[in-house]
């Protein structure tokens, strides 16, 4: 045996472990991958802010798919029309004092503009003895040094946040009455999913997701939430693409619109989706991936009795298309019905086992979250295996969220760990070719 001849044996031995292998090897990213998914980050920041629903958001879309389309996936672009609602005034009186709320909470969409009930005061030098009041339909009053999800996760029926200043002169009215008017309209915005599929055509055996948004919040240019995630998607996709033959599955790449107005597009998605859900086994979300701080794992399976249900959005019909966060920031959504199925987690086995070996083979340290409430919950709460990866550090939602910021290395990390855990899924369900000898 020639010396060229045990060189390449080496190699091919090598190449052949317990994951299969071959012209392009699956075990790890390419050395190019971390540049190349930052040119996607470069790009999508000069777009500038990409606010759902305007000039930019439609820049990204383009620029999305035609990288997809560039790679060679199946592409569909589908735009989709959501409605936000516009708060133009809102006047509140207690006993007759006047106040402006700097936020509030409560349900635009019903009927009431009109609201006057009894104040509820929470006093946010207590914050650690909320758990122990009964919020359910109370109308808070507070100041912003207390948890929005926390009160809502309490069923607070209307959240009202005042300056530090009013605070103090409310603080001695708690059970008054009051009286709150609200001036406002809906408005109808247009954003989109960019869907790009990896062997569309064997769907019919079963499916995987791995998704990221490309809106960015009102006031931030977005560079690490999170043009990162997208960039990795783009390069994911091209990655997985060239090993397309030994899968016997379809993968889905989706870059989804209008997350930070409240998870809209992941929410329309899901209900359109609805029949293709069924056969979807997992999917991993990539959110806000360029911080220099720990990495963040959440991983949801889904509400209870998943294989009833999956699928199919628990989300009520009323809400689906409407936008849980104005778009200049003064209000959120409060509602009792909304988060109860965000709260329900069942994970599989089969996945719990899958996310640990994914996480010890790549040697990562990695802190658990909860109520991330990212994009992956609405595919939990309609039964899918889900797991958003984020790394911490970066002053998101800012307008500090800049390109400088964001840390290269982070993002090549969780795209490993995306790679890896969609690989372990592949294996786990037989989609993939393994070559053992
Ligand atoms: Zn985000």
């Amino acid at each position: 045996m020639n010396i060229r001849l045990t060189f390449f044996t080496a190699v091919l031995l090598l190449s052949i472990n317990c994951y299969p292998s071959g012209d392009y090897n699956i075990n790890s990213l390419p050395d190019n991958f971390e540049e190349k998914a930052f040119e996607h980050v470069e790009q999508l920041y000069n777009i500038g802010i990409r606010q759902a629903g305007s000039p930019n958001d439609r820049r990204a879309v383009d620029y999305i798919s035609n990288r997809f389309r560039r790679i060679g996936l199946y592409l569909d672009i589908e735009n989709f029309e959501f409605e936000s609602y516009i708060l133009d005034e809102c006047n509140i009186s207690i006993n007759a004092l006047e106040i402006k709320p700097v936020h509030i909470g409560f349900n635009p969409y019903g009927s009431a503009e009109n609201l006057t009930g009894k104040a509820f005061l929470v006093d946010p030098a207590k914050p650690e003895n909320i758990s122990a009041l009964d919020l359910e339909n109370k109308n808070i009053f507070t100041t912003k040094r207390i948890d929005y999800f926390r009160l809502l996760r309490e069923k607070a029926g209307m959240i009202v946040y005042v300056s530090e200043k009013d605070f103090g002169n409310i603080s001695h009215l708690h059970g008054a009455e009051f009286s709150c008017k609200i001036g406002g309209k809906s408005e109808r915005l247009n954003s989109a999913n960019i869907v790009g599929i990896i062997n569309p055509e064997l769907q019919k055996n079963g499916s995987l997701i791995i998704c990221a948004h490309f809106d960015s919040y009102r006031n931030s240019p977005g560079a690490d939430d999170n043009a990162t995630g997208i960039g990795v998607l783009i390069e994911l996709a091209d990655f997985f693409f060239k090993v397309k033959n030994r899968i016997s599955c379809s993968l889905t790449f989706l870059a989804l619109g209008a997350e930070e107005l409240g998870v809209i597009g992941s929410r329309i998605y899901v209900r359109e989706h609805e029949e293709d859900l069924k056969g979807c086994v997992s999917l991993v979300n990539l959110d806000r991936i360029g911080g220099s701080d720990s990495m963040i794992l959440e991983v949801e399976g889904g509400v209870n009795n998943v294989s009833d249900i999956k699928g199919k959005s628990q989300i009520s019909d009323d809400l689906s298309y409407r936008a849980w966060e104005g778009l200049s920031g003064k209000w959120r959504i409060a509602h009792s019905r909304l988060l109860e199925p965000f709260m329900a987690s069942n994970i599989p086995e089969w996945y719990k086992t899958i996310i640990e070996k994914s996480i010890s083979k790549l040697d990562l340290e990695i802190v658990r979250a909860q109520n991330l409430g990212a994009d992956h919950s609405v595919f939990a709460q309609a039964g899918i295996a889900s797991t958003s990866i984020g790394v911490m550090g970066n002053e998101i939602h800012t307008p500090n969220d800049v390109i400088e910021n964001v840390n290269k290395k982070s993002m090549l990390k969780s795209a490993e760990l995306c790679r890896e855990i969609i690989l372990n899924t592949l294996i786990h369900y037989k989609f993939i070719e393994i070559r053992n000898n």
